[in-house]
Parts: C-alpha cells; sequence; structure tokens
C-alpha cells in the first residue's frame, strides 16, 4: 500500500481536508473462476467500508470545535495538541471571526444561547497552525502522519454507559489504529 497524507486544499467554499493521494489504490484482479469473482467483490466492499470511513473523519475533522458534548450523539474526530492529548481547532480550516474574543463570563452566556452548534471556538480549545498538530508514525510504512481522537459513546443505557477512545493515523489507504481502550463513562485526555 502506497503512503498518503492529509493535505488542506483550497476551494471556493472554504478549505477542506483531502488524502493525498487519492486514487493510489489500485488492486489487480485475475477473475477466471465464479469464485474468483466473488472473492474480489468482497475485496472491494471491504475497500469501499475503509473509504467512506475516511471520507467521513476527513469531513467531520474540521467540525469538531462545533460540539458542546463531543462525542455523546455521533463520533466525535479531532486533531489533538502536542503534550496535553486534547482535542485542538486547526488555524488554517476555521471560517473567518470564529475565534472567540470575549471575557469568561461572556463565553458562559454564550454558551446557554449556542448549546447544540457552536459557531466559536471553545475557549477551552487550543487553536494551532496545521503543521503543530501532534503526529505519530503510521505502524505501516512509519512515516510522521496527524494523529486524529476518535471519541464516541457506544452504549447508552440504565446499566451503563460505554465510551470508547481511539487514536489513529490515515495512512497507507486505510485507518491505522495506535492505541484503543473502553470505558464507562467520558474518557478524559
Ligand atoms: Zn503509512
Amino acid at each position: 500500500m502506497p503512503k498518503t497524507r492529509i493535505v488542506i486544499i483550497e476551494e471556493e467554499g472554504g478549505p477542506r481536508l483531502a488524502l493525498e493521494p487519492w486514487t493510489t489504490i489500485e488492486k489487480k484482479f485475475n477473475l477466471i473462476t465464479a469464485s474468483d469473482v466473488s472473492l474480489a467483490i468482497k475485496d472491494l466492499e471491504l475497500l469501499q467500508e475503509q473509504w467512506s470511513e475516511i471520507e467521513q473523519i476527513l469531513a467531520m475533522l474540521p467540525q469538531s470545535w462545533r460540539a458542546s458534548d463531543p462525542g455523546k450523539y455521533q463520533s466525535d474526530y479531532s486533531f489533538i495538541g502536542p503534550r496535553l492529548l486534547n482535542r485542538v481547532a486547526v488555524k488554517e480550516l476555521l471560517p473567518d471571526g470564529a475565534i472567540f474574543t470575549g471575557t469568561e463570563k461572556e463565553w458562559r452566556e454564550y454558551q446557554r444561547e449556542h448549546w447544540h452548534n457552536y459557531d466559536k471556538v471553545p475557549p477551552g480549545i487550543p487553536v494551532l497552525n496545521f503543521m503543530n498538530v501532534y503526529q505519530e508514525l503510521c505502524p505501516i510504512c512509519g512515516t510522521l502522519q496527524p494523529v486524529i481522537r476518535h471519541h464516541v459513546q457506544t452504549e447508552d443505557s440504565y446499566d451503563g454507559d460505554e465510551w470508547m477512545l481511539r487514536y489513529l493515523v490515515i495512512c497507507c489507504g486505510a485507518v491505522q489504529v495506535i492505541t484503543r481502550k473502553e470505558a464507562g463513562a467520558r474518557i478524559p485526555g
């Protein structure tokens, strides 16, 4: 599998994340028998699953700071800072005016008014340049890649909640998981 890299692309609608090169996945099929064909279909289905997950992650990463309760109702994907392993916002991906400049008291008022979807980056979320987000080595090819934190509540019941936290990189055409843990509550860090 060839190496891939997350890049920021400037487009008319604003900056977005993409994987480069996007079209590196090639598979040579030698289709002779019916079972060759069904194996090839299975492989392609796996690839499709993998790539729609990657597309989803790339689309959600720039929006992570908007969630007031990250991971509670849907997967939260975010970049993280170098030492503090919590989510950060990437400066190049922010819309104009997204950085909150008011006082703490003004933020609390803002929070009450915008509980479900912030349009200002919460003061507790550091804003970093893309080149400064935390990176780890891809376990397959060993190149440095930006680390993505995936946090989600997987079970919500009276018997107990379940939360899952994964750190991953996207490289070599796939989601490469670096660590994964589960807990009965939101996992700090
Ligand atoms: Zn790799």
